[in-house]
């Protein structure tokens, strides 16, 4: 007899893999999480400066974009994880979020619940940050979080020129800022090791 399910979830990346631990919770469901690429136990994967290295096409897609007018019609590089983790398997680590005003744009275009101060509680449900319990970033969540553990020279001196030319630095992942939409330079925080979303969901 064919197999059936409760749920079927196209891509164990990111968001499926979240998708599949949450549904999967229950018990009394079955639930199917389909990946076309394959395992991630590449050491590549679990290590961050593998970065430069998990672009081949096992691990990634490899896309190209349409030529861009604005660029002389060049092509560009456009990654995409594909393997167990998708592109939080390839990614460069840095726990940002979307604008606040991306959000409450979407629960304007109709889309109630999807406002930033609607979305936050979910944000600091999902984190284990370290450092910071409090209004923006909470504790106890899957997703941990840190600061970096070494700060190169050279980052500072980038963070002083731009705050020369008028980029002052900012914390990322931070209202304030954020909501001006300005420019500005940040030294983002680095996990040490990758725990790739499919580690929460038991695949
Ligand atoms: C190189 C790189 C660096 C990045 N750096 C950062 C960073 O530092 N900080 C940050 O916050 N974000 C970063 N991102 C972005 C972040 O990783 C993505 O926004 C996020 O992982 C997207 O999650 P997703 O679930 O939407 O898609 P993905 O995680 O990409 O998952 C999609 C999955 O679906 C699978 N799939 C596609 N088609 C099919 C099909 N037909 N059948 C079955 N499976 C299919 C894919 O193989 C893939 O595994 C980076 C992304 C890349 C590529």
């Amino acid at each position: 007899m064919a197999a059936t399910f409760d749920y079927i979830i196209v891509g164990a990346g990111s968001a499926g893999c979240v998708l599949a631990n949450r549904l999967s919770a229950d018990p009394a469901l079955k639930v199917l999480l389909l990946e076309a690429g394959g395992r991630d136990d590449s050491f590549l994967i679990g290590m961050p400066a593998g970065i430069g290295r998990l672009i081949t096409p096992d691990v990634n897609w490899l896309y190209q974009t349409e030529p861009q007018a604005l660029l002389r019609d060049r092509r560009m590089f456009w990654p995409r994880g594909k393997t167990l983790g998708g592109s939080s398997s390839i990614n460069a680590m840095v726990h940002i979020r979307g604008q606040r005003q991306d959000y409450d744009h979407w629960r304007e275009l109709g889309n109630p619940g999807w406002g930033f101060e609607e979305v936050l509680p979910y944000f600091r449900r999902s984190e284990n940050n370290e450092t910071i319990d409090g209004e923006l970033h909470g504790r106890g969540g899957p997703l941990n979080v840190c600061e970096r553990r070494y700060t190169n020279p050279l980052s500072r001196v980038f963070v002083d020129a731009a705050a020369a030319a008028n980029a002052p630095p900012m914390r990322i992942n931070r209202v304030v800022p954020c909501a001006g939409g300005g420019n500005g330079t940040s030294m983002a925080g680095k996990r040490l090791r990758r725990l790739s979303r499919t580690d929460t969901t038991g695949t």
